[in-house]
């Protein structure tokens, strides 16, 4: 797909005006293996400009991971990498933790870029339900209950890099934990969940939830994507489904063109459950990959578009197929600082 000039001026026109949200962004971990690496202000150094061109003002970070540091040395892991981010929020004015509505809209008027924190996969506090509020105070706002793996809480969609769906809900500890995150004031994420997970998930959460990084199994069938009854019962709760950018998720794995597949995914999931319910999620992994230790050949690129700074390509795409100026502002920004402003706490209160 050529995109035209006039197009690409407007959407990266759009992207200085209107703040823009990336609802999926394994950060903290990233942070954690840069400084482990001898690296002085990674967040500056990988980030800022980026995120600047981009228009980001708000980037929800995970804590994930990798089951080599599961189960014994989780929690640990995780801290670790909370650390990292907070260090790194400290060491750069341009950056804030968003910890409240408050935060928030303190963030957007001194034109910081905020930092939502929230864990993939809670497989760190194994079945101990009663640290979710250690997290909370920690400046935690959000929690899957799984990675793509199996753990105390919950199964995950399938096991990464087999295409097997695992099967079984939430165990009664999962069941606590969703209770618990909602008491506490965390939303939930169902991506990388399976499907008896996402049904229980349904009858248990009395708040709405979202998928921070998961596209449409109809656009393209992967695990990780959601299927239309899924989409659409995350939108009658008026949760948010947030666009992925990793290409084996988006379905750019026979040399499908990326923005034209973006494209897709956002239209059909505007067509099935609404303007109001999709953002981005854009998982950009590329960075994370050439960070973690132990890497020693050259790795493929994974993200569909270079980095943040080149996000306006998407814009102006969705612009060029015809879509809205203010459906696109939704997109791109619009829906996740209404969800978050319904979800954080108004101010930042302490349990
Ligand atoms: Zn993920």
């Amino acid at each position: 797909m050529i995109l035209e000039n006039r197009y690409l001026e407007m959407a990266k026109t759009l992207h200085q005006n209107y703040p823009v949200v990336d609802a999926h962004l394994d950060l903290a971990g990233e942070l954690f293996f840069r400084k482990q690496n001898g690296e002085e202000n990674p967040l500056r150094s990988h980030y800022l400009k980026n995120l600047r061109t981009g228009g980001f003002r708000i980037i929800v970070s995970s804590v994930y991971l990798r089951d080599d540091q599961l189960p014994e040395g989780g929690l640990r892991a995780a801290l670790d990498q909370i650390s990292a981010l907070l260090e790194a929020i400290e060491q750069n004015e341009e950056f804030c933790l968003i910890r409240s509505v408050e935060d928030m809209e303190q963030s957007l008027k001194k034109n910081q870029i905020g930092i939502v924190l929230y864990m993939e996969g809670l497989d760190c506090i194994g079945k101990d339900i009663k640290l979710l509020r250690i997290l909370w105070e920690l400046g935690v706002r959000g929690a899957s209950l799984t990675w793509s793996r199996r753990n105390d809480l919950a199964s995950g969609c399938c096991r990464a890099g087999q295409k097997i769906q695992i099967s079984g809900g939430l165990s009664p500890e999962g069941v606590s934990a969703v209770q618990e995150a909602e008491r506490l004031g965390m939303f939930l994420d169902i991506s990388h969940l399976n499907d008896d997970g996402f049904e229980d998930i349904c009858k248990v959460a009395k708040r709405p939830f979202v998928a921070t990084h998961s596209n449409s199994q109809s656009v393209f069938f992967n695990y990780r994507n959601l299927n239309d009854s899924q989409m659409l019962r995350l939108a009658e709760r008026e949760g948010i489904i947030g666009l992925n950018g990793c290409d084996c998720i988006v379905g750019c794995v026979n040399g499908e063109n990326p923005l034209e597949m973006l494209c897709r995914h956002v239209e059909y999931a505007v067509a099935l459950i609404g303007i109001e319910h999709v953002g981005l999620g854009l998982d950009f992994c590329d960075s994370y990959g050439d960070a973690e230790p132990g890497y020693t050949c050259v790795k493929s690129r994974h993200d569909c578009l270079i980095d943040h700074s080149h996000v306006p390509e998407l814009t102006a795409a969705l612009l060029q197929r015809g879509m809205d100026t203010e459906d696109v502002k939704k997109i791109i920004g619009g829906n996740w600082i209404r969800y978050f402003g319904r979800m954080l706490p108004k101010e930042q209160n302490l349990t």
